[in-house]
Formats: C-alpha cells, sequence, structure tokens
C-alpha cells in the first residue's frame, strides 16, 4: 500500500522513515513537509496539493507536533484517507473525539499508535501480571530533553505537553500492562520561569501508583517501572524493553528500534480489516495531570 509521511522533522527521519523502508506491506510514495523531504520520494510542501495531486496514496501517518496535526487528520479523513497519529494522538482529547467520529462516519482507520507499547516486553509484562494483585508500582522516566527535543520550542509551549511529552510513553505502557485501571489523585509539576508547560512531574495515582517525570537528567536515562504483586516483584527497564521478574532478567531486548516496524504492521492490519484503534486512556492521565496540578515554578530554561 501506498503512503505519505507528513512533518519530515526528527522521529520521521530517525524511526517513520527506515520503519516504512523495511516494511513489506508499505510503499513510501510521498512526503509532505515545509523544508523536510526523503531523497527519491516525491515531496510536497502544500498539505492540499498532495491531496490533490496523488489521490492514488490513500494512507497518510502525521508525525507532527500534536498542536499542528488536527487540521492536518481533518483534511486527510474529509480527503478519504486513512490516518495514522503519533503519540500523543492531539493537543486536545476532543480533537481526536472528533477525528474518531469522522474516521467512523466514513469508514476510513484512525490509529493513535503509541510506539512505547511496541517495546519488546510490554506484552510479557501484561501476561505476567494479568493474574495477579498490583499492590504498588512506580514509574521513573528522566531524560534529556536537549538530546531528544534538541531546538524544538514547542514542547514548551501551550500543547506541547513538556516532560508529558515523553511521561504520556510511559503512561501507554502503564494503562496497557494493569491489570485493572487507576487514576490520579494529586500531581505535582514544575514549570521553568520562561516557559508554558512542565520540566518536571511528581504524580500520585489510586492504588499505590506513583510516577516521577523529569527532563533534566543528563547522563543514563532512565526509562523504569516497577511492580509489586501478592507474588512478588516484576519491572520493566528501558522504556518497556526489558523484562524483570524478581530481580531478573526474564524476557525482552535492550533495543527500541522495533516500536515503529510494528507500528506500521499493525496500521496494515487495521487498514486491511476496515477497523480503527483509538485509546486515550494514556492522554487522559496527562490531561487529569494538568487539571489537578499543583504549579512549582523552578529554574528558567533553554536550550
Ligand atoms: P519535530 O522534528 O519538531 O517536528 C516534526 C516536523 O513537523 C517538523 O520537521 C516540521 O516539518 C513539522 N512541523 C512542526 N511544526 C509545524 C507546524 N506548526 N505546522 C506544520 N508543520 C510543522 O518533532 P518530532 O520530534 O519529530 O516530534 C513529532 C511527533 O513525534 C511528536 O508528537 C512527538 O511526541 C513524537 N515523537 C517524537 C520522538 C522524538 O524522539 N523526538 C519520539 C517519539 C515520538 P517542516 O518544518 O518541514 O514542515
Amino acid at each position: 500500500m501506498k503512503i505519505a509521511l507528513v512533518g519530515i522533522g526528527k522521529i520521521a527521519v530517525d524511526q517513520h522513515v527506515p520503519a516504512i523502508a523495511a516494511s513489506p506491506d508499505w510503499e513510501l510514495a510521498a512526503t509532505v513537509s515545509r523544508k523536510g523531504s526523503v531523497d527519491g520520494v516525491e515531496s510536497f510542501s502544500d498539505f492540499a496539493a498532495f491531496l490533490a495531486a496523488r489521490p492514488d496514496v490513500t494512507v497518510v501517518s502525521l508525525c507532527l507536533p500534536p498542536v499542528p496535526r488536527y487540521d492536518y487528520a481533518e483534511a486527510a479523513l474529509l480527503a478519504g484517507r486513512h490516518v495514522m497519529l503519533e503519540k500523543p494522538p492531539g493537543a486536545t482529547l476532543a480533537e481526536v473525539h472528533a477525528l474518531q467520529a469522522m474516521a467512523a462516519a466514513r469508514g476510513l482507520t484512525l490509529y493513535t499508535t503509541w510506539h512505547s507499547r511496541m517495546a519488546h516486553a510490554v506484552a510479557a509484562a501484561k501476561a505476567w501480571l494479568a493474574d495477579k494483585a498490583v499492590t504498588r508500582a512506580h514509574i521513573t522516566w528522566r531524560e534529556d530533553v536537549r538530546k531528544w527535543h534538541p531546538g524544538q520550542d514547542w514542547v514548551f509551549e501551550p500543547g506541547g505537553m513538556g516532560v508529558f511529552d515523553p511521561g504520556v510513553n510511559a503512561l501507554s505502557i502503564l494503562t496497557e500492562i494493569l491489570p485493572a485501571p487507576v487514576h490520579m489523585t494529586a500531581a505535582t509539576l514544575e514549570f521553568p520561569a520562561n516557559r508554558q508547560t512542565p520540566i518536571a512531574a511528581q504524580l500520585r495515582f489510586s492504588g499505590n501508583v506513583t510516577a516521577d517525570f523529569d527532563w533534566r537528567q543528563t547522563g543514563p536515562q532512565t526509562w523504569d517501572i516497577t511492580v509489586e504483586t501478592d507474588r512478588g516483584p516484576m519491572a520493566l527497564r528501558m522504556g518497556g524493553n526489558v523484562l524483570e521478574i524478581d530481580g531478573k532478567v526474564a524476557g525482552g531486548e535492550n533495543s527500541i528500534m522495533g516500536e515503529y516496524p510494528a507500528l506500521y504492521a499493525r496500521m496494515a492490519e487495521l487498514v486491511a480489516a476496515g477497523q480503527s484503534e483509538v485509546d486515550l486512556a494514556p492522554m487522559v492521565h496527562v490531561a487529569d495531570a494538568l487539571t489537578l496540578g499543583r504549579r512549582v515554578v523552578v529554574d528558567s530554561f533553554d536550550f
């Protein structure tokens, strides 16, 4: 199937282009980006011009930041294209509900991807937890914003979500693996004095679940979820890629390179089956944190 990539920036180049190139299901037939392009692929700088010129490309994958993404998703669905959305799937919950209704009314596929759910050990962790009682869980998601979002001021603009941009990856895993849902009860959000979104957050959920997100960590990065159960401890490390049970490695692989190929394989299945997959559970927690959060002002941040 022919697919177009929209928003040729960091994640498109790092992950989407190689995943599509390696896929047996997809041919990268066009790109749409104001500045970016991919060698050997027809490029457009205007989305409406692409939609008019290439009716043969029936699927679009939107790799733009969340705030500008909605207009592209709406235009694509109105033009009869299936749509795959980077995470987080929107800047607000309501706009994703609107897209979901639009796709359903037209019989089109809408896929809200959560790449971290495709990490090597997430399915195994979910299966291990399925018949256990969780007594406590903690997320530590600490990374260096300068490494992963170099110069990307949009993450600190309204709708950019700040530290929840990576934090929602942890929440996408949490909401996938826990045998029963939890809800947020308190949050502390640390806002740099010169920015609109938090650079760190401490979250408390029902069921003894807590989270510590921080974008100021240099050196080794930490993407861990530890879970205590009635039958011993489990941990997911390296962003869901490595599983530990009772303190010993029990599965997974220390590499993130399988996540995007798995997303594109899933999109191929959904289009072939005429189905959508829309899950907003991780983003509900982000919205709740921004609703409940106690604001703390910290040092200004510049890239
Ligand atoms: P990015 O490089 O800053 O932006 C991607 C591209 O979107 C840009 O190159 C730009 O292309 C286009 N764009 C940006 N702002 C726009 C606007 N206002 N209107 C139209 N086009 C605009 O961001 P990214 O890091 O790739 O992140 C994009 C999405 O992927 C985010 O939702 C992020 O959460 C997700 N993601 C990022 C990473 C990561 O490591 N960075 C990892 C996983 C997922 P043109 O200027 O050429 O139009």
